[in-house]
């Protein structure tokens, strides 16, 4: 359904997406993009909304070029693609009633005929766990958590086939990213949805997603199914990522794994590998080659020279000591 090859974005000299692939098809599917903050996840996902100019390659929805849509194409891809960013503060109109912010969008499209637009309201409402009762309130009286919910309800009202998930819950306090948490699962299989969910959590996109990307200052260093990445992870960065989950019945606790240093600027990276300076199993040819991403399994791909050292355990991620740990948190 939306294919996006070779991406690039630059801000000035600053490249914030390289050469990045993938693609989505029909749902129900969850496609999870991953990294620390300034790793271009949230670039992407504007791109494909087309709220940014790319500068190079391309962004296809059933098989369209999307930054060749015309107005007309234009308001019906806004129509099959929704967004929810992480802040619905910021999204939602303060003086609007969560009714009138739900009619907006069935109006401008046309969803439902006019008599039954209050109808709908109810119904998605309904869809996101919310009260009839909560059509008559502005944002102000409303939890974070329900504010999310109406965001949710908007972006679902015009009856999407992908929605991108900007850190959906990110703002939210862990009860209350649990329930929402559970919300987009079901909205997902009930409406057959696809969705890319960004954030910088691996526990969260590991329990909604199928396909996990992991980006790093721009590019994307590991991709492949979410059983497989995360079960036989082979960059050194996903490994540390995945260290840090917690796991919910498993017996061995997996020993958590720091990254030293902070990720470097975008607007000098570093040669070779970008991730070489923070890199526990870095060789000489990661300082100067960069690695391309490459399969190692059936749909699993990596950026690293050393990734089947990875995977084997000849290049040991070393964790960090617990005392260390304790220390750090
Ligand atoms: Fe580490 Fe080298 Fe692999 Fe980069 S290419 S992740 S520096 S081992």
């Amino acid at each position: 359904m939306l294919e996006v090859k070779d991406l690039e974005v630059r801000f000035g000299a600053v490249h914030a997406v390289r050469g990045v692939s993938f693609a989505v098809p029909e749902g129900p599917f969850g496609l999870g993009l991953v990294g620390e903050s300034g790793s271009g996840k949230t670039t992407i996902g504007r791109a494909v909304m087309r709220l940014l100019p790319v500068h190079g390659g391309a962004i296809t929805f059933e098989g369209t070029d999307v930054h060749d849509l015309g107005r007309r194409a234009l308001k019906d891809y806004r129509r099959a693609v929704q967004v929810v960013f992480q802040d619905s503060d910021s999204t939602l109109d303060p003086r609007m009633r969560v009714a009138a912010t739900l009619a907006e969008p069935l109006r401008a499209h046309r969803v439902v005929p006019k008599d039954a637009v209050g109808a709908r309201i109810g119904e998605l409402l309904s869809d996101v766990g919310l009260e009839p009762e909560h059509a008559r309130r502005y944002p102000h009286s409303l939890s974070g958590g329900q504010r999310q919910r109406v965001a949710i309800a908007r972006a679902l009202a015009v009856e999407p086939r992908l929605v991108v998930l900007d850190e959906p819950t990110s703002a939210l306090d862990v009860t209350v990213q649990a329930r929402v948490l559970a919300m987009i699962r079901r909205l997902r299989d009930e409406r057959r949805l696809a969705y890319i969910l960004i954030s910088h959590d691996l526990a969260v996109v590991e329990q909604l997603c199928e396909q996990i990307g992991v980006l790093y200052l721009g590019r994307l260093v590991e991709m492949g199914p979410t059983r497989e990445l995360l079960g036989s992870p082979a960059h050194p960065y996903t490994i540390a990522l995945r260290s840090a989950v917690p796991e919910v019945g498993v017996r061995e606790r997996r020993r958590r794994i720091a990254i030293p240093g902070e990720p470097p600027d975008p607007a000098s990276p570093p040669a070779g590998c970008a991730f070489h300076p923070r890199c526990p199993a870095a060789v000489d040819a990661c300082r100067t080659t960069t690695p391309e991403l490459r399969p190692v399994r059936s749909g699993h791909l990596v950026a690293c020279h050393r990734a089947e050292d990875v995977m084997s355990g000849r290049a040991p991620i070393e964790p960090v000591p617990a005392a260390e740990q304790t220390a750090q948190r």
